[in-house]
């Protein structure tokens, strides 16, 4: 059992992987998958999770990183998904502090809209009720000058009142990277680039998977009582892989955000508001930018690489700059956008936005068992049920019992802050950079650290008190010590795991990327003991990707 989570073991997870027989082996590392993994292990299952890519490379790094009930599922009158959801959103801001934060989201209310003053205070006021949440932080209606005064930038001609209520935003990436980590304390063993290309049978039951290691391109078998397929927008290839693609199936359906600088829409808080075709988005500050999406449009390209078209671009453009007339922003101010993919579930007639967010469990007779649609927030709940599940089968199998689920009360890694509210979050920011002045780190990077990693910000200082003789420069040695961090500690194989899913340095933070990308480069390329070869394909995988993000096709 390893309960290390380093780049520089592959070599032994793998040796671990094609040698044992698990409970259970998971295939793909999004959140859906990081949840079962965590609830399965916890509950004392011998677990392996694979993910052919970087972790949460798939939908898992591509919302709208919002922890919350959903608000406009109340329309559709999917009452029991929106008490599930608005109830987890207290579980997860407790037990992830560091990564899942209050944040107040404005919703104005304007002339022809989709909701009036009085649907929007009901609507309100049984999301809140929906989700337990408590008095003092309930929803506040607004009037028209109240409204205008919480954001001026909003339309004054068409704005006739608002509703001010709280949701959770997080770093979705990073909460796939923190429940797995918290997994693999539990014993699981977790690795990424790693794929599942094949199944194989006993009696025609699933007993195995063919996985190949995408680096060196070694297949290997993996052996287990249980697989699980919680392969997100893929869950149908490997359905179909099984030969039980049958009944229902997947809809793919993408949405879009851009990313500007925060100075081109200075918002006050997240904003929540409608969308002339019926929709709504949401614009929502962070740091130096402000995000805003989401599109969903029906989606039929290649699954691996969903892209920001022309046409996503000028419906966000439209929208924001209807109900914040006075930004003017135009393509030019788009600093990097991300496009992701929901793995919903198709229902005959319906438009992308009418699919439900419901998750489901699809039984194959091989014993395949799989798990689509859903929400990133409700990933806990999901998780519980699969490994309820699975915990059933084994037990009737093998006549083990598990532990019940516990992950309720599980704080992940890095989130033992001391407190959750922002007070305690800003004292222990506080207290760290007070006692790491000798390696002249500022409060903001400690700040920013913490909202990332958490507790484990005191290793990444650690290290920089290490390198302190090797890297004079304060500001290159925190970045060092963060990259290192990563690659021991969270999987980091190449700088697009480090740069995109570990920080979101290239969605929040991408001009600053090109300032130190040769220093992470050389670094990278000799902790991993990089081939030439090697140092070059993953540059240009990089390069790749660094440039997607602002290539608007047709
Ligand atoms: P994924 O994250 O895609 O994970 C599946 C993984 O399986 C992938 O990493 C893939 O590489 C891997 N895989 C596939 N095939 C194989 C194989 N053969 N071998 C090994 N691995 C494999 N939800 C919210 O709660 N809040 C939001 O604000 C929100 N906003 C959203 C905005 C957008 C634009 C989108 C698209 C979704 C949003 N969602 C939101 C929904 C949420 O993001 C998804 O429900 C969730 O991320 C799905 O996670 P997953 O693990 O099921 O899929």
């Amino acid at each position: 059992m390893h309960t290390t989570f380093s780049a520089l073991n592959r070599v032994a997870y793998i040796d671990t992987l094609s040698s044992e027989t698990f409970d259970l082996l998971v295939i793909g590392g999004g959140i859906t998958g990081a949840g079962i993994a965590l609830d399965a292990a916890s509950r004392g299952m011998k677990v392996a999770l694979i993910e052919q890519l970087d972790f949460a490379s798939g939908t898992s790094s591509r919302s709208t990183k919002l922890i919350h009930g959903g608000l406009r599922y109340l329309k559709q009158l999917e009452i029991a998904l929106v008490h599930e959801t608005g109830t987890e959103r207290a579980i997860l801001h407790k037990n992830a502090p560091h990564i899942v934060s209050p944040e107040n989201m404005l919703l104005p209310i304007i002339e022809k809209g989709s909701l009036g003053k009085f649907s929007t205070s009901m609507g309100l006021w049984v999301y809140d009720y929906l989700a337990g949440v408590k008095e003092g932080e309930r929803r506040k209606m607004l009037n028209k000058e109240e409204t205008l005064n919480a954001e001026p930038l909003l339309r004054n001609d068409i704005v006739l009142g608002g509703g001010l209520y709280k949701e959770y935003r997080t770093d979705d990436a990073r909460l796939t990277i923190e429940v797995l980590k918290t997994a693999v304390q539990h014993g699981a063993t977790a690795l990424n680039y790693v794929k599942a290309t094949e199944f194989q049978y006993e009696q025609n039951k699933i007993t195995a998977v063919v996985a190949e290691d995408i680096f060196s391109k070694k297949q290997f078998t993996i052996k287990a009582a249980k697989i699980v397929n919680a392969a997100g927008p893929w869950v149908d290839t490997l359905r179909k892989e099984d030969q039980s693609l049958k009944g229902k199936s997947l809809h793919l359906t993408k949405g879009v955000h851009l990313v500007v600088p925060y100075s081109k829409l200075t918002l006050k808080q997240a904003v929540y508001f409608d969308v002339k075709d019926g929709r709504m988005i949401f614009a929502i500050p962070r740091g130096k930018v402000t995000y805003i999406g989401t599109t969903d449009t029906n989606y039929k390209g290649a699954t691996e690489t969903p892209t920001t078209t022309q046409e996503d671009v000028a419906y966000i453009l439209s929208a924001v700059n209807f109900m914040f007339p006075t930004i003017k922003l135009k393509v030019e101010d788009i600093i990097s956008t991300w496009a992701g993919l929901r793995p919903l579930i198709h229902e005959d007639g319906k438009s992308p936005s009418e699919l439900s967010r419901k998750d489901e469990i699809f039984f194959s007779p091989s014993g395949l068992i799989s798990i689509a649609g859903g929400k990133l927030t409700g990933f806990r709940k999901m998780a519980e049920r699969v490994t309820n599940v699975v915990a059933k089968q084994l037990q009737k199998e093998n006549g083990k019992t598990y532990k019940p689920c516990a992950t309720a009360a599980m704080i992940l890694s890095g989130g033992n802050v001391p407190g959750i509210d922002a007070h305690a979050i800003f004292n222990y920011k506080q207290k760290l950079s007070g006692e790491a002045t000798q390696i002249q780190i500022t409060y903001n990077q400690v700040s920013e650290l913490v909202n990332k990693y958490g507790t484990a910000t005191e290793k990444i200082i650690e290290r920089a008190y290490e390198l302190t003789g090797t890297i004079p420069d304060a500001d290159k040695r925190i970045l060092i010590a963060e990259l290192d961090y990563t690659i021991e500690h969270e999987m980091v194989t190449n700088l697009n795991d480090f740069l995109v899913r570990r920080t979101g340095r290239l969605y929040f933070e991408r001009n600053y990327i090109l300032s130190v990308y040769q220093l992470l480069k050389e670094h990278i390329a000799e902790r991993l003991q990089w081939t030439a070869e090697q140092q070059a394909e993953h540059d240009a995988a990089f390069k790749k990707e660094y440039n997607l993000v602002m290539q608007f096709a047709n």
